[in-house]
């Protein structure tokens, strides 16, 4: 007889749930995570590798388990005036959601974001114990200062996570919102800028608004922009008393000291790294504009994706495009699915199979 998980003594809000679950298939043309498909280039590879050859000399020994050197490189890749003091890192922004979420949520607790939002954000809430609690947009996914500030008021929640631009639909958020939220609030705000980079180069980060408020922080990734999803390290910037909160919840030597390693050599790579982000902009803007064209109506975005509507069986179409060997993403939001830019030719090839499958409903 094969056991299910209602025959182990699991917690009880745990029983029910389904475990985040983006299909891993081996499709040549996998779009469906919102990595960056470009591989890092090689000579940045190389000069990671020799840092990754001395670090692992050290592996008899545990890590740096306060990361500081990392801390300091992502002080200075940031800017903003940021010291390392204000940094926090771990094995992908994942994680430091997880640790906010471990300090400041947990069992009688509450979790509150804009729905439709980053799937994560209900499974990291509920894994610590805190309900979650969904809020509203627009039919366009905008969210008003003043709507949001109400739905939080009402909501009460002990955090809140603001997703800009939001995955799944790419909607960018102002910073009048942040700041209404804040205001509104009295639990931690956290804005979740994993697809910062592909916004706009004169959109402000809700960087300049943690000096004064330190209910706040700022999560970033090194999975998208940086193509580093596979060595999995996320960040964020905060109060360094905000930062001290999550020392209590943090494993001892979280970070390895490969990823430590690895990490620090890229971000002293940054502007080879980020060389990328301009083309997949480039793709993100034909995706649209061909999607337009094909009598879809995709979402703006300010990411390195699209989420498009006016399909009139996302399961099927989600299929179809399986079918001709590319992977996009059906995240449950009726008559849509979303794809990621990928290179110009990955992105070819997913509006040629797109077109060969039929217009728009
Ligand atoms: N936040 C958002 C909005 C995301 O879309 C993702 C990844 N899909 C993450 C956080 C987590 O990324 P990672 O753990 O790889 O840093």
């Amino acid at each position: 007889m094969t056991l299910s998980l209602n025959d182990l003594p699991l917690r009880d809000d745990l029983r029910g749930l389904t475990p985040y679950g983006a299909p891993q298939a081996p499709l040549p043309i996998a779009l469906n995570v919102n990595e960056n498909t470009h591989p890092i280039p090689d000579a940045v590879a190389s000069d990671i590798l020799d840092d990754i050859a001395l670090a692992i000399r050290d592996v008899n020994r545990y890590p740096d388990r306060e990361f500081t050197t990392l801390r300091e490189s992502f002080a200075e890749y940031l800017g903003h005036g940021l010291t390392p003091e204000q940094i926090w890192a771990g094995n992908g922004s994942n994680e430091v959601l997880q640790h906010i979420l471990q300090a400041f949520g947990g069992p009688g607790r509450t979790a509150f974001g804009f729905a439709p939002t980053y799937s994560m954000y209900p499974l990291i809430a509920q894994g610590t114990g805190a309900r979650w609690i969904p809020g509203t947009r627009q039919p366009d996914y905008t969210i008003t200062p003043e709507e949001a500030a109400e739905q939080v008021r009402t909501a009460d929640p002990d955090v809140i996570i603001l997703c800009t631009p939001n995955n799944p639909t790419g909607t960018p958020l102002g910073l009048d919102v942040v700041e209404a939220v804040y205001e509104a609030a009295r639990g931690i705000v956290i804005v979740d800028e994993a697809y910062q980079e592909f916004a706009p180069h004169d959109a402000p980060s809700a960087l300049t608004l943690l000096e004064g408020r330190p209910r706040l922080a700022v999560s970033r990734t090194m999975s998208k922009a940086f193509a580093f999803a596979g060595a999995r390290v996320g960040y964020l910037a905060a109060d360094p008393t905000f930062i001290d909160a999550l020392r209590l919840v943090r494993l001892p030597y979280h970070l390895s000291t490969l990823t430590q390693a690895a990490a620090v050599a890229a971000l002293r790579n940054s502007d080879v790294m980020l060389g990328m982000v301009e083309e997949i902009v480039e793709q993100r803007d034909r995706i649209t504009a061909t999607l337009e064209a094909l009598g879809y109506t995709p979402h703006e975005s300010w990411s390195n994706f699209v989420l498009f509507g006016g399909i009139a069986d996302p399961r099927a179409t989600w299929q179809q495009l399986f079918d001709r060997g590319v992977l996009v993403r059906d995240v449950g939001i009726p008559g849509h699915l979303r794809v990621s830019a990928g290179t110009e030719a990955e992105t070819t090839a997913f509006l040629d199979a797109l077109a060969s499958i039929g217009s728009a409903s």
